[in-house]
């Protein structure tokens, strides 16, 4: 399992365009295997990441 943590005074910078990410584009997506978030950054809105619901097998 992967933990993520929320990290509110840092500054991450994007890979793609090495701006500092602001804010990050949460996208939901449904799909077969559950709900999906696919992680963009704001400025490029190239993909960061893609992570799935916290238990989405429960519903
Ligand atoms: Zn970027």
């Amino acid at each position: 399992m992967i933990n993520v943590k929320e990290c509110q005074n840092e500054s991450v910078v994007c890979p793609h365009c090495e701006k500092t990410l602001g804010s990050i584009h949460a996208v939901k997506t449904k799909t077969n295997l559950g709900v999906r978030f696919i992680y963009a950054c704001g400025f490029c809105r190239k993909v960061l990441g893609v992570s799935h619901r916290k238990g989405f097998w429960m519903g």
